[in-house]
């Protein structure tokens, strides 16, 4: 019963075969092996990008982070919500790669459109003295589970885009969005005004990649450069190039995001049914819901492994209501997820 992250399962068996596979004879290094071509051309054609540009590096901070360094200048601000991975979670890896500084838009997890121009107004009134407005930044899936609806998309990128400033999309949970709104990856990037996304690999069964891509490539040259001084550039790079071929091979990208949102929902509608209280509407594969601390400790007990948010399990009176977060990977079973709503 281990739902503290979707980074937390197994690397997907079909990824261990084909890095086998690419373990036989020898490669050119630094991006130059035969299986990058093929990886190229096939993440140009799923986004229906064909001048796209193309990088693979280990983890979504390095992604974000030398993404947004291509995107802005020093002298710059990056506007994202509150809550976003690159202000929390990132150790200021994007400020140090870009330079740059982060305005948080103000409000929840999901940045509005009033808000983000609200934000984007309150920058560069202070001449040569203050931030210029740089890139915006937008989490899809949000860090909250939720989704921007491809509306919601168009309106934040358009906003950008009267401003002149680029957008970028943190896609750690790309697919996830993506089969749960049905829709293009080129409608929900480049389609919408988006021009370079994090394309996430890791929390969807891979063991350490997230491509890059842009959809200008004349950001290439410079994100070569940036990703080489900030030390991403593998030298055996094949083993990046062959997780992220099994991802697109036979569809096992869609296949694993579709399943990891079944089992959310299959969890988040158990524990509907058990009286839980959600703090934000399951949409994809996390959820965030509180219920009594007695329930907590009988879970814990029981060997369930997940997070408390914000709270403590510890504690006296047992009725309290603590708010945690469940997040499900593809591995995750249904036979695990009954036995925790039994539980419960
Ligand atoms: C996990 C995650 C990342 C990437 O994190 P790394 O640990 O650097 O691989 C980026 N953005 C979001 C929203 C995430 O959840």
């Amino acid at each position: 019963m281990y739902f503290a992250s979707d980074n937390s399962g197994p690397v997907h068996p079909q990824v261990m075969t084909k890095l086998a596979e690419a373990n036989q004879g020898y490669q050119m290094a630094y991006g130059a092996d035969t299986m990058m071509n093929e990886v190229r051309d096939r993440i140009r054609s799923i986004f229906e990008a064909p001048g796209a540009a193309v990088y693979l590096v280990a983890t979504g901070t390095a992604a974000n982070s030398l993404a947004l360094a291509t995107l802005s200048n020093p002298w710059e601000t990056i506007f994202c919500s509150p809550v976003a991975h690159i202000h929390e979670d990132e150790c200021n890896a994007p400020e140090f790669y870009t330079g740059a500084k982060l305005t948080l838009v103000p409000g929840g997890d999901k940045m509005t459109p009033d808000a983000l121009r609200g934000s984007i107004l309150g920058e560069e009134t202070r001449g040569v003295h203050g931030p210029q407005r740089g890139p915006v930044s937008i989490t899809q899936v949000t860090e909250r589970g939720s989704i921007y609806s491809l509306e919601e998309l168009q309106a934040l990128c358009g906003i950008a885009k009267e401003y002149g400033l680029p957008v970028h999309m943190d896609g750690a949970r790309f697919t996830n969005a993506l089969v749960a709104l049905k829709c293009s990856p080129a409608d929900m990037t480049w389609k919408a005004g988006v021009d370079a996304v994090s394309f996430g690999g890791t929390k969807n069964g891979l063991m350490g990649v997230e491509a890059v891509v842009f959809f200008d490539e004349s950001k290439a040259w410079e994100f070569e450069l940036r990703r080489k001084r900030g030390a991403h550039l593998f030298s055996k790079h094949r083993y990046l190039s062959a997780q992220m071929a099994a991802y697109l091979e036979d569809d096992l990208w869609l296949q694993s995001a579709r399943q990891a949102n079944a089992n959310c929902a299959r969890l988040a509608d158990g524990l509907r049914a058990k009286g839980a209280e959600f703090l934000h509407e399951p949409q994809a594969n996390m959820i965030f819901a509180s219920f009594p601390r007695a329930k907590h400790k009988q879970l814990h007990e029981a060997g369930a492994i997940y997070h408390l948010w914000g709270d403590e399990l510890g504690g006296e009176n047992n009725d309290e209501s603590l708010a945690c977060r469940l997040v499900c990977d593809w591995s995750i079973g249904s036979v695990e997820i009954d036995q925790f709503l039994n539980l419960l």
